[in-house]
């Protein structure tokens, strides 16, 4: 039966080069995706593309600055097949909770190499923290505290580093983590009465971590993130007198998912950085000033996959019915943080091949009118049992949704 075409035009969408097909299937890493599908036992499932992690760390590596260091920000995607992949490819792992260091140690990554941020850490992940050796980067004076009642507790120092919230705002970014009140970090002004509270008391100092914002895709906006973080750097190190060991300058490099957006262009802001990075190191001697990156590793390597269960059309609009949803993937959905929802990426993952016959209308399987996989999506003509590929979905997804919501069952995660 032919596919019906709305009176409504379809959008357009970003094209995903990243993965190949044979003809019909999606390849993720050479396995074609109906082979995954029996390898999962079911849909819907995530897949996880080893190769395509590993050119992106790669390509940073090759593009930035040889000195700066790479760590990988775990919430982005915390399966610990994952993590245990990257951990030998970055230079460290920064976690966001008690659990999350734990899978970073499970990785075999050194307690020296993973840090700790994160505002409202309790007690039992301060002492996991400082029992390991974990860098903490403390939000707020009542963690150095806490920190201080710990050691003596545990017979053991802490490895400090402090997060700073700016003075300044990173412009252009999908998620503002910094600058103006913020729960995040310790504002910039008290910084100096922290590190001297620090010197005087018995934990180690590790330096700085300043965290602006998340899927930042202007080049021109990053590079003035990246003065402005430099300067209050310097500016609170001077004061220090403490030499600094880590300077984590944040990251919130993004990537394309909604029509219109474009790949960040690394070598525009990395020359600057060379810059920043040779005078920081005059002043300040050998420090490690590192990059902290989740969905820039990891994002455009996963693919969530759900399976059509139903066809239908309801005056004029063609409906598929998948058996996924909002509650495995928040963010496609358009329920996490967007206020005008957007499509990902998407296509049917069995037909590559075919030509694109209409507008399609994918929703998942709960009762709430939030449930929308795409909105009006040109795609081949498509019948019960296809496969939906959803692209750019290796970050804040599987871990970022509400899995519980409506009591369907799980999917699988599987890294090929
Ligand atoms: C979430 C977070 C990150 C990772 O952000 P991405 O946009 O996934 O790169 C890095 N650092 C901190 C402190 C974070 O909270």
């Amino acid at each position: 039966m032919p596919q019906s075409h709305s009176n409504k035009k379809p959008v357009e969408h970003t094209p995903m080069s990243q993965f190949k097909s044979d003809g019909q299937q999606l390849l993720v890493n050479g396995k074609q995706l109906r082979e995954l599908k029996s390898r999962a036992g079911k849909t819907p499932f995530y897949a996880y593309d080893r190769s395509i992690i590993e050119n992106n760390i790669n390509h940073f590596r090759s593009s930035m600055p040889s000195r700066l260091g790479l760590h990988y920000a775990i919430k982005a995607n915390p399966m610990p097949a994952l993590v245990d992949f990257i951990s030998p490819l970055v230079d460290g792992l920064d976690v966001a909770s008690g659990l999350e260091l734990n899978v970073a140690l499970n990785s075999g990554k050194s307690a020296s190499a993973i840090s700790f941020a994160g505002p409202g850490k309790n007690l039992s992940e301060l002492e996991m923290a400082v029992a390991t050796g974990a860098t903490i980067n403390i939000e707020s004076t009542t963690e150095l505290e806490r920190l201080n009642q710990l050691s003596e507790t545990i017979g053991k120092p802490a490895n400090i580093a402090v997060r700073v919230n700016p003075d300044f705002e990173l412009k252009s970014s999908g998620m503002k983590m910094g600058g103006g009140s913020q729960q995040f970090g310790i504002d910039a002004e008290q910084v100096p009465d922290v590190l001297n509270a620090i010197k005087s008391s018995e934990h180690y100092y590790k330096g700085l971590h300043i965290f602006t914002g998340s899927q930042n895709l202007n080049a021109d906006s990053i590079k003035v993130a990246h003065e402005n973080i430099f300067a209050l750097a310097v500016r609170l190190q001077r004061d220090a007198q403490m030499p600094i060991q880590c300077l984590n300058i944040g990251g919130g490099l993004g990537i394309p998912y909604f029509p219109g957006e474009k790949p960040l262009q690394l070598n525009e802001i990395a020359d600057a950085l060379e810059l920043h990075l040779d005078s920081f190191y005059q002043e300040f001697g050998d420090t490690h000033i590192a990059m902290e990156l989740g969905r820039y590793l990891v994002g455009n390597a996963g693919i969530y996959v759900c399976e059509v269960t139903d066809i239908k059309e309801s005056r004029g609009t063609r409906f598929a019915i998948v058996n996924g949803g909002l509650h495995h993937h928040l963010s496609a959905s358009g329920n996490f943080g967007q206020v005008i929802r957007k499509n990902y990426p998407v296509a049917i993952g069995n037909k590559m091949d075919k030509p694109n016959a209409g507008p399609l209308q994918i929703v998942g399987p709960l009762c709430t009118p939030l449930d929308i996989m795409a909105n009006k999506y040109d795609l081949p003509d498509t019948d019960i049992g296809d496969l939906v590929v959803i692209y750019q979905s290796g970050a804040y997804g599987f871990t970022a949704s509400p899995r519980d919501f409506l009591s369907h069952p799980q999917p699988v995660e599987m890294l090929v």
